[in-house]
C-alpha cells in the first residue's frame, strides 16, 4: 500500500527540497475558480514540492552586478525544467502503486484561468486556477506571511512549488502552526514599489484557520518586479524611470495586465528575459518579500537552512545611490 511516507521520501530522492500532503477537504470554501476538487472530483490528497530558491541566486542582484541568475535559475529553471521533471518522477511512482496523478506545474496557468466556458450546469470556467501559496498552507508547509508570500521554516520566502493531486487515500500532514511571521514589516517598508499596505489587510479562511496579509498592489508590483525603480534598478533610462514612478506614486492609473505587458516591452534587459527563459527578469529580486524578510528571519535563527555567514554584509548600493 502506498503510503505518505514513501511518497514523501520518494520525493526528496527526486530532488524536491520539501514535501507537504493536505486533504482535499481542506479546500472547503475556496471559490470555484480555485477549487482543484473541480479538476479531480474524486482525489483524495494534494501533494507538494518545495523547490528553494539558492540565495546565491540573490547574491549578484544585492550587489548590484548580475541580475540574470535569479530569473534564470531561481525562476525559469525551477518551474520549467527541474520541478516538472521531479513531478513526472513523482507521478510515476504514484501510478506504478495504482492511483491517478495530476501534475500541476506552476507555469501551466498562463494558457488561461478562468477563460474558457463552463461545460455543464454548475462547473467552473476552465482552467481553475490553483493558488500556489494557499496550496501549500494546506500541504501544512508553511504559513502565509505579511507579505502574502508562503514562509516555510526551511528557507523562509525563498521557495518556488509544484504539485500532484491524487486519488491515493495518503495522510495529510498537520497545517503549520506559524511563528515565522512576527509582522516586522519590512517587507512592507522596503519593497520598492510600496505595494504591500502597512495599513490595510485581506483576511481569508482555510482548513478552519485565519489567513491575513497586506492588501497587495499587483499593478505596482507587476511593473516593479520586472523592471524595480531608479533607486534599485541599473536598467532603467529617463522615459522608463518616469513610467515607473508615475505608476507607483498614482499618477498613472492601468490594470496589472497593462503594467506587466509595458514593463515587459519597453526595458531590453526585461524583453531578453522573456525571449530567453519565458519569465520576467525580476530585477527587482524580491526586495521587501524575500530578500528583506529572509534577512530577518535569518536573524532570528528561525530558519532550517542556516548558513556561515549574513546575507547583507555590507550597505546596499541602492542606499548609497540615494
Ligand atoms: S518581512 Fe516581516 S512582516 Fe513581512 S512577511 Fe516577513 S516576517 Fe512577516
Amino acid at each position: 500500500m502506498l503510503t505518505s511516507e514513501m511518497v514523501k521520501r520518494f520525493a526528496l530522492e527526486c530532488g524536491a527540497d520539501i514535501v507537504g500532503i493536505g486533504s482535499m477537504d481542506r479546500f472547503e470554501g475556496a471559490p470555484k475558480e480555485c477549487d482543484p476538487r473541480y479538476i479531480f472530483p474524486d482525489a483524495k490528497a494534494i501533494i507538494g514540492l518545495g523547490f528553494r530558491i539558492h540565495r546565491g541566486l540573490l547574491r549578484g542582484i544585492e550587489e548590484g552586478t548580475y541580475f540574470a541568475g535569479y530569473p534564470a535559475m531561481g525562476y525559469a529553471s525551477i518551474n520549467d525544467v527541474f520541478a516538472p521533471m521531479v513531478l513526472r518522477f513523482v507521478g510515476n511512482f504514484i501510478e506504478d502503486h495504482g492511483h491517478e496523478a495530476l501534475l500541476y506545474q506552476n507555469t501551466s496557468v498562463r494558457l488561461g484561468c478562468g477563460v474558457g466556458k463552463p461545460v455543464a450546469e454548475g462547473l467552473p470556467k476552465p482552467d481553475v486556477f490553483l493558488h500556489f501559496r494557499i496550496a501549500a498552507f494546506i500541504c501544512g508547509m508553511g504559513e502565509i506571511g505579511y507579505s502574502k508570500l508562503l514562509l516555510t521554516p526551511h528557507f523562509g520566502p525563498r521557495q518556488r512549488f509544484a504539485f500532484l493531486i491524487t486519488d491515493a487515500p495518503l495522510e495529510p500532514d498537520p497545517i503549520f502552526d506559524g511563528g515565522l511571521c512576527d509582522r516586522c514589516m519590512r517587507c512592507a517598508n522596503e519593497c520598492p514599489a510600496g505595494a504591500i499596505s502597512k495599513t490595510r489587510t485581506v483576511k481569508i479562511m482555510v482548513a478552519g484557520r485565519e489567513i491575513e496579509w497586506g492588501e497587495f498592489d499587483e499593478t505596482k508590483c507587476a511593473a516593479v518586479y520586472q523592471i524595480g525603480t531608479p533607486n534599485c534598478s541599473p536598467f532603467l533610462d529617463d522615459g522608463t524611470a518616469k513610467f515607473v514612478l508615475d505608476l507607483i506614486e498614482g499618477r498613472t492609473k492601468m490594470s496589472a495586465g497593462e503594467a506587466f505587458s509595458k514593463a515587459r516591452q519597453m526595458v531590453a534587459y526585461s524583453r531578453n528575459a522573456w525571449e530567453s527563459y519565458h519569465h520576467p527578469s525580476a530585477i527587482c529580486g524580491g526586495m521587501g518579500c524575500i530578500r528583506a524578510c529572509m534577512i530577518h528571519l535569518e536573524s532570528q535563527g528561525k530558519l532550517k537552512n542556516k548558513f556561515h555567514q549574513p546575507f547583507r554584509r555590507r550597505k546596499p548600493w541602492w542606499h548609497q545611490a540615494s
